[in-house]
């Protein structure tokens, strides 16, 4: 049973059900139930190269996707403004370093060419987000890529589309009902869920997808939140629809991040329009005071007519994440699990995991429920840790002043102890796969590269001469780089070519 018909719902409803091959295993039923009268947040527009697995796992095809939900693809982020405060920029892209775990990339890059930015030494696709190119052909087949993707979505239309899927391809039963109050059977597990208009429906096991209401886990188990805003501060947002300026106007393959006095400003680009929104933190800034800075950052690309228009909407969350997250016979996925920020985009992604191994690990008995739950918790605990760390990189590394938000980020007693420590160590040797050794990291080492380097952070070279091999395959890697960039360059069209195309044409499948 599956509480719940946001993103989260419905990605873990279909996970379940293709993987079981619904309807035709005897014995298992999926039902999502989900509310007429609490509607989905509708955010969530930046994912992770993982959707095309969830997607294609869950037998979605690309094109429709990409034509219902108003999909753009998505290369990865360029965060501006966030090491100093003047409008300089550097990449997160999705491919891996050019060579990554071959060589020792980060020495040779210091020694001969630290004027270049890392990210454009190892990686061609940096150019190919500056050139407005996308990362596949309209030869390259469904989920295939040229330069790795992931997409950016428009969240209200995502539910309804994997509603359509689930409930027409796969199997699962949907109810619109409200969920008024949860039965407890003696033993502690949740015998019922009673619905006002379907009385009490009874299941196995209970999917907590409610959002931030956490009606299962947080209210009937009181599993209380770990809070992590003495670590990330932001709890508010101001989220705008921005039309663009004329039909034809260049959609950025890239998440753009821009850092302002008390958080940052995220720009995405679907087809028919931009997401731009302002996370910050409440106690450092006052609403009026956002929204002002959201209509000038909105002003400066689409004129301040387009910005004057603007109704913002205002989303408050408290960032952190549930003490458990799997409890006797309920786990929650989604916001009801925790939501931290949007920075770096992972909250969907966190989604897919879960629901991949919630399926992959379903209990066959009650007995068992028990060592998956605790298997389950010790996974994601690690995870949101984790993410954590990951996020609070990016303002701990940033040398802004202008602000006490800045100031403050980079206050020890805000500094998670094992980044703490890591950082310690990254000043001598590089992150590693010794830092981060689970089999689904959630952000790997490379990752850290991107972003430490990207923020300026600069290790000690070693004083022993660089290894002779170790720097002539490095030259070659980077000089593959230089020249794959010319050829994708030349090879790829641009995005909103291939958006266009897509309207009238479909990606071949496989
Ligand atoms: C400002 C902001 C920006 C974000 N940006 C990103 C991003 O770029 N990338 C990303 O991956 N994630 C992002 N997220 C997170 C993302 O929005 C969520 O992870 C995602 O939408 C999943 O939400 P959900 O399904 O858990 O909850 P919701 O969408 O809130 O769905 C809750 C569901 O529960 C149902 N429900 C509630 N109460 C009851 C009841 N009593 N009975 C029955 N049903 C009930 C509702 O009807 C609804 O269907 C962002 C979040 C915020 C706040």
């Amino acid at each position: 049973m599956i509480v719940g018909g946001g993103s989260a719902g419905w990605l873990t409803a279909g996970v379940i059900a293709a993987d079981h091959q619904l309807p035709r295993v005897p014995g298992l039923e999926v039902t999502l139930i989900e509310s007429p009268a609490v509607s989905p947040i509708g955010v969530g527009e930046g994912t992770w190269p993982s959707m095309r697995d969830t997607l294609r796992r869950i037998g979605v095809s690309e094109t429709d996707f990409i034509r219902e939900c108003d999909v753009a693809f998505k290369q990865g982020s360029r965060f501006a403004s966030w090491s100093e405060g003047g409008g300089e920029h550097y990449y997160h892209p999705f491919s891996l370093p050019h060579g990554y775990g071959e060589a020792d990339l980060v020495t040779p890059w210091l020694r001969n060419h630290a004027a270049m930015p890392y990210a454009e030494v190892v990686s061609c696709q940096p150019q190919l987000c500056e050139r407005g190119r996308a990362p596949k052909q309209v030869t390259t087949p469904e989920y295939a890529a040229v330069a790795n993707y992931a997409y950016h979505l428009d969240a209200g239309k995502f539910g309804p589309f994997l509603q359509r899927h689930c409930t027409a391809r796969l199997g699962v039963r949907h109810i619109v009902d409200h969920v008024a109050r949860v039965e407890a059977s003696d033993n502690g597990d949740i015998a019922a869920i009673v619905t006002t208009a379907h009385g009490r429906i009874e299941a196995d096991l209970y999917v907590d997808c409610t959002g931030f209401s956490s009606l299962l886990l947080g209210q009937h188990y009181g599993v209380p939140l770990v809070t992590v805003q003495p670590q990330l501060f932001n709890d508010s947002a101001l989220a705008v629809q921005v039309p663009y300026a004329t039909p034809d106007s260049p959609i950025a393959s890239h998440t753009l991040s821009t850092a302002r006095s008390a958080g940052w400003i995220w720009d995405i680009g679907l087809q028919s329009r931009r997401g731009v929104g302002y996370v910050y933190s409440g106690a450092h800034m006052s609403d009026a005071e956002a929204e002002r800075i959201l209509r000038d950052y909105v002003a400066d690309g689409a004129g301040a007519d387009a910005a004057a228009a603007l109704s913002p909407r205002k989303l408050s969350f408290r960032p952190g994440y549930r003490q458990r997250l799997w409890h006797r016979n309920c786990v929650a996925v989604g916001l009801s699990a925790g939501f931290v920020e949007p920075l770096e985009a992972s909250a969907l992604a966190l989604v897919e995991f879960s629901a991949a191994m919630i399926s992959e690990q379903l209990p066959p008995t009650r007995a068992l429920m028990d060592v998956v739950a605790a298997r389950f918790n010790d996974a994601f605990r690690y995870r949101w840790e984790r993410a954590v760390e990951f996020l609070k990189l990016h303002y701990l590394l940033s040398k802004r002043s202008d602000s006490a938000y800045w100031i403050e980020h980079r206050a020890a007693t805000t500094v998670p102890p094992r980044l703490a420590e890591l950082m310690g160590l990254w000043q001598q040797l590089k992150p590693s796969r010794y830092d981060f050794y689970r089999i689904e990291e959630i952000f790997p080492a490379a990752s850290y590269h991107y972003v430490l380097y990207g923020m300026g952070f600069r290790p000690a070279l070693a004083p022993v001469a660089e290894r002779v091999e170790n720097a002539a395959l490095a030259q070659r890697l980077f000089a593959e780089v230089n020249a794959l960039g010319k050829s994708m360059l030349a090879a790829l069209p641009t995005h909103r070519a291939l958006l266009n195309h897509l309207q009238s044409y479909r990606l071949q499948r496989i």
